[in-house]
């Protein structure tokens, strides 16, 4: 082979695979690795690990030194060296020594770009405070490291990977910390019902967390920083970490006239050739085919890069390797819990207009009985004809990396559901089950394809049509512990026997907890003659789809690991807690750990408590859930040892009734869906007038009754064309609303305003500020303002935001309701 003189520019992931590489192939070859910082080869994916503390050797980041890049390799590595130019007539870059300032140019026979992608940092008023910080290299960790000193809080602004493992960091170091997100959710590639469970770990291990919020500027202030949000609220803050995103760094390869895709990164074949046949380019920086839609994309990842950097390297020596494109396989730890992706999510499945069918499944990572078993929830997409795996998506305290690298393998093998049926996988009771939750899921999937029983998917229960009836299969206790509105429970055993109860006329849309029991109805239904689908997932996908997954946190919960004078205000300390019982529910899935806490609770006395730790993330809303349900007192909810989680619960009476109910409180829960002036003044009129009766009142606004809560000033907020006009033509706020009759364009609203005057009636927006004063809360349906398009931004401050089940939650609770519309 001949001699070449191949030049690299960035000595990390891409670049330093790429020169290894050439060297294994070329013992002959020149090879230069230009890098502008200090150090090659160092872990950036281990940067937030460090600064939390669990890899507590700074120098265990340094993967490879130039030293040993020198001794190994023979490359000659020359950190602190930028390019700043190419030359592609001439084959030559242009380099500046940054230490000491000297330009230089160096020849190449063939060049590798691997700069890699900048953090984005667009421009708000403030961003360039010292304090604003981000995170990409082992100068930026030091930068946060020593920016935290004696820092009581920081913000976290972007809930991507980076930002949500430095949430983790900063809680590991005992720092208060939010996280702000402008999404409705944390870890945007993923679909919103698979990160569900992170909201809720987020917020159980002490992040503030903030959805639907935007930072709009940054002050200095004594402390740190002064955070405007788009909310109108202000944040004090010691630090920001932003983590909103990388772009791809394209100025040199711009500059140098190499064609960029339409994405904006580096265009590169599947040689991982640019334009400029010498000039190859890999990593961040270069815009990839997705392997599953054969789109341009831009998915900036580690194994990516190293692959890239070794299949550039093998063609500029003489092998024909190709790259087959990305996708997207990845992972993140959330405090306990992991999330991965392989392949399409739902969301990136509906742009590309890919057609899919969907399953969920909800095993236990293995064997059930073996102790330390957790459950796993996976999602997983495929070609509804031919049964093609697109996608999958897993969340869980164990065994998701494993599961996604599986679907990983089977997505870049074109394997279908029916392939998956049959994987052998590794099987003993400590490390997976007979039937592992991937074979599982294309039992599924394929059960479905076979025609063995239809699915249905949550969107269709949360509004079933007329002739359709909702049907749960699970047993009273586990429905104790919630259930979809309006569902009829028949438990799966008892089925046989009352099929008498149900109509042939009807469809039945079947559910249990997880899906398997609702299979089985399904199968007993369809051969008896009745029309019936089963929600795949059953009651956790549609807890963790309407947002009913994510528990509301007792009023004395406290994160782990704050400081003294926040552990001094625990309840524990205000009022002892007689603790007779703790359980050990691990293990459990649901509802396991419910059932249990039930039988414990029925064995104790009134006053006592019991303490109930479960793996089953579930458990976090279900404890809260059941305690609302039967009266008794949810003390706290805390993270427990090992990925658990514990309730202790207080047992307040033997009659299982509403608590407010049952502590003597009365309860009222109005639902108001029309914005009519006349109709929001008499919803607050009631609802002032019950608060001070003594009852807990809530308004749970939907539909148009969002417009009343709306904010009347100019409001920035995300929105696409058709939000935007829904926006305008709706009107903004308790000012704006009209009579529901004889308005007369304006004129009777404004008569029937100037007579309240005259009679000292109070305004609109006074009677909701009163409201507010006397403790009545707002809540706001989310499904609603997705479907308006109203963002939280827009809305007055202190609303809260819930589904239907929060507000079958307050009804439950309450002896009045009243549907104003
Ligand atoms: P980089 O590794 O960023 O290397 C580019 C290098 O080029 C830089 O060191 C830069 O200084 C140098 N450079 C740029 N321009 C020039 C120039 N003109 N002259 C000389 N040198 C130049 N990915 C995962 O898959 N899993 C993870 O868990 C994960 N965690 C991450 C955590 C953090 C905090 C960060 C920042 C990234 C993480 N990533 C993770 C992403 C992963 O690190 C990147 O995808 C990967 O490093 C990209 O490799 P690259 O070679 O393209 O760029």
């Amino acid at each position: 082979m001949e001699t070449k003189k191949l030049v690299i520019i960035g000595g990390v992931a891409g670049g330093a695979s790429a020169a290894a590489r050439a060297r294994r192939l070329s013992e002959e070859a020149e090879i230069v690795l230009l890098e502008r910082g200090p150090y090659v080869s160092f872990a950036n994916c281990g940067l937030p690990y460090h600064i939390g503390g669990e890899i507590a050797d700074r120098n265990r980041l340094l993967v490879t030194t130039p030293e040993n890049l020198r001794a190994r390799f023979r490359i000659s590595v020359r950190t602190r060296n930028e390019v700043i130019a190419i030359d592609p007539a001439a084959k030559e870059v242009e380099i500046r020594n940054l230490e000491s300032g000297e330009v230089y140019r160096e020849g190449y026979d063939a060049l590798i770009l691997s700069p890699g992608a900048d953090p984005i940092r667009p421009p708000i008023p403030g961003i360039n405070s010292p304090n604003v910080l981000t995170l990409r290299n082992m100068e930026d960790m030091d930068r946060i490291i020593k920016a935290l000193e004696g820092k009581k809080h920081a913000t976290v602004i972007g809930g991507g990977y980076i930002g949500l493992e430095m949430a983790e960091a900063l809680r590991r170091r005992k720092i208060a910390t939010a996280l702000i997100e402008l999404a409705p959710q944390v870890m945007g590639p993923a679909d919103p019902e698979m990160v569900s469970v992170l909201h809720q770990e987020l917020t159980l291990n002490g992040v503030d967390l903030r959805l639907g919020t935007s930072v709009t500027g940054f002050s200095d202030s004594a402390n740190g920083l002064t955070l405007t949000l788009s909310s109108g609220e202000t944040l004090e803050t010691g630090i920001a970490v932003l983590a909103i995103g990388v772009k791809p760094e394209t100025s040199l390869a711009q500059a140098a006239g190499l064609t960029l895709g339409p994405r904006g990164g580096i265009q590169v074949n599947d040689r991982m050739q640019t334009s400029e046949p010498s000039i190859y380019a890999v990593g961040d920086a270069v815009e990839v085919t997705d392997f599953v839609t054969r789109q341009p994309a831009l998915i900036p990842l580690a194994g990516p890069a190293n692959r890239q950097g070794r299949i550039a390297a093998d063609n500029i020596f003489g092998r024909g390797t190709r790259y087959q494109g990305t996708q997207g396989t990845a992972i993140c730890k959330v405090f306990h819990l992991a999330i991965g992706m392989t392949g399409l999510s739902e969301k990136a499945a509906k742009r590309a207009g890919i057609a899919f069918e969907k399953v969920y499944v909800h095993p236990a990572n293995h064997a059930s009985y073996y102790p330390g078993a957790a459950p796993l929830s996976i999602k997983m997409l495929f070609d509804p004809q031919s049964g093609k795996v697109l996608g999958a998506q897993a969340v869980g305290s164990d065994g998701v990396d494993k599961r996604i690298d599986v679907f990983a393998v089977a997505i870049r093998a074109g394997l279908t559901v029916f392939d998956l049926e049959n994987l052998e996988l590794s099987y003993a009771p400590p490390f997976g089950s007979a039937k592992d939750p991937v074979n599982y899921a294309g039992f599924v999937a394929a059960n479905a394809l076979r025609g063995d029983v239809k699915l249905c998917q949550v969107e269709e229960v949360v509004k079933p049509a007329a002739n359709q009836k909702l049907l749960d299969v699970s047993t009273p206790s586990e429905v104790s512990a919630g259930t979809i509105p309006g569902a009829k429970n028949i438990p799966v055993d008892e089925l046989r026997n009352r099929l008498g109860e149900l109509s042939k006329e009807k469809e039945y849309l079947v559910f249990c907890r997880a899906g398997l029991r609702g299979y089985l109805a399904c199968r007993i239904l369809s051969q008896n003659g009745f029309n019936c689908r089963n929600l795949t997932g059953g009651y956790i996908t549609y807890q963790r789809t309407t947002g009913m997954a994510t528990a509301e946190m007792p009023k004395n919960h406290r994160p782990e690991s704050d400081s003294d004078d926040q552990d001094s205000q625990s309840l524990g300390k205000e009022t002892p807690l007689k603790l007779v019982r703790t359980v050990n529910a691990c293990g459990l899935q649901c509802p396991g750990p419910i059932l249990q806490l039930k039988q414990a609770i029925d064995e104790i006395k009134v006053g006592e408590a019991v303490s109930v730790t479960a793996t089953d993330p579930g458990f976090v809303a279900d404890a809260p859930a059941w305690c609302n349900t039967t009266g008794h007192e949810l003390a706290s909810l805390e993270p427990a040892e090992k990925g658990g989680y514990r309730a202790t619960v207080v047992k307040k009476s033997l009659a299982p009734v509403g608590a407010a109910q049952q502590c003597g409180k009365r309860a009222m829960t109005n639902v108001v869906f029309c914005d009519d002036f006349d109709k929001a003044v008499a919803a607050f009129i009631i609802a002032n007038g019950a608060a001070a009766a003594g009852y807990d009142v809530t308004l749970f606004f939907t539909f148009w009754g969002l417009n009343i809560l709306r904010k009347s000033g100019p409001v920035t907020a995300k929105k696409n064309l058709i939000e935007k006009m829904f926006g305008f033509m709706m009107p903004k706020g308790a000012d704006r609303l009209k009579l529901s009759k004889m308005n007369m364009a304006g004129m009777g609203t404004a008569m029937i305003k100037g007579i309240m005057k005259h009679k000292n009636v109070m305004t609109l927006p006074e009677l909701i500020a009163q409201a507010r004063l006397s403790g009545v809360r707002l809540v706001v349906c989310t499904m609603s303002m997705d479907l308006m398009g109203i963002k939280s931004g827009e809305l007055i401050d202190g609303i809260e935001e819930g589904g239907v089940a929060m507000y079958i939650d307050n009804l439950s609770r309450s002896s009045a309701g009243l549907f104003i519309s």
